[in-house]
């Protein structure tokens, strides 16, 4: 696929909206590289690394991790992995989750000539969500995610690529995930502010990720074909 532009975007969304989900989609669809947070932070708790030793806690009861311990992390990686260039496309999932975090991002990104040119909001009714979480298995590694009821794995708790087990996320419960959703909904505002300024927010509603997903490809064609 030719693209017109390099494509920076930025996916926002209560915990549980497909985030990653909409990404795995995207990335069979366009030359995308992308970046999850929260996979990164899942990572670095396995490894047990520092930033993963002070991140658990935070993570395992729901609330976020500390604003600077994040912008380090996510700009060093946008920076390691030489993604901070006019050419390299792009797609971060989770970062940034608050406002400070956004402008410190829009800082670093402006300073290198680079600026996001699309956030995309995912609207799912949270009633829905709650439910739909129950049924959300991951496969750690590699961050797919897969939901017993909408979109299952091929062989029953194995992952569809490597066919490695699949788990649960231990802040996957009611409890944490209501505080989740609780946080999401406050930062949002901030989020959403920074980003309506710059005229690059899109939001897209849906009950699913099929009837999101369709939605979401067409807006990126928009833009980027
Ligand atoms: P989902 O993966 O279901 O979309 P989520 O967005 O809540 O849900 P992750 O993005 O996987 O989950 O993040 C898991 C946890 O990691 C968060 O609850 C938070 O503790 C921490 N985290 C991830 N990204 C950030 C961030 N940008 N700032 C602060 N904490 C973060
Ligand atoms: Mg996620």
């Amino acid at each position: 696929m030719k693209l017109s532009h390099p494509i920076r975007v930025l996916l926002l969304g209560a915990p549980g909206s497909g985030k990653g989900t909409q990404t795995s989609r995207l990335l069979k669809d366009f030359p995308i590289n992308s970046l999850s947070s929260g996979d990164i932070l899942r990572s670095q708790i396995k490894e047990r690394t520092p930033v993963g030793i002070t991140a658990q806690e935070y993570i395992t009861n729901g609330s976020l991790v500390p604003d600077k311990v994040m912008i380090d992390l996510i700009t060093g990686h946008l920076k390691t992995h030489n993604w901070l260039n006019s050419s390299t496309n792009w797609l971060l999932d989770g970062f940034p989750r608050t406002k400070p975090q956004a402008i410190e991002l829009n800082k670093v990104l402006g300073s290198r000539s680079c600026p996001l040119n699309l956030v995309v909001e995912l609207d799912v009714p949270q009633s829905l969500i709650l439910q739909r979480i129950e049924a959300r298995w991951v496969h750690l590694n590699s961050g797919r995610v897969y939901n017993l009821d909408y979109n299952p794995p091929k062989v029953p708790y194995k992952d569809d690529i490597t066919g490695e087990p699949l788990t649960k996320r231990d802040d996957d419960t009611a409890a944490v995930f209501q505080k989740r959703l609780d946080g999401y909904n406050e930062e949002i505002k901030g989020l959403r502010q920074v980003y309506e300024e710059e005229g690059v927010l899109f939001k897209i509603s849906g009950e699913t990720s099929d009837i999101i997903y369709p939605q979401l490809k067409q807006l990126v064609l928009d833009k980027f074909s």
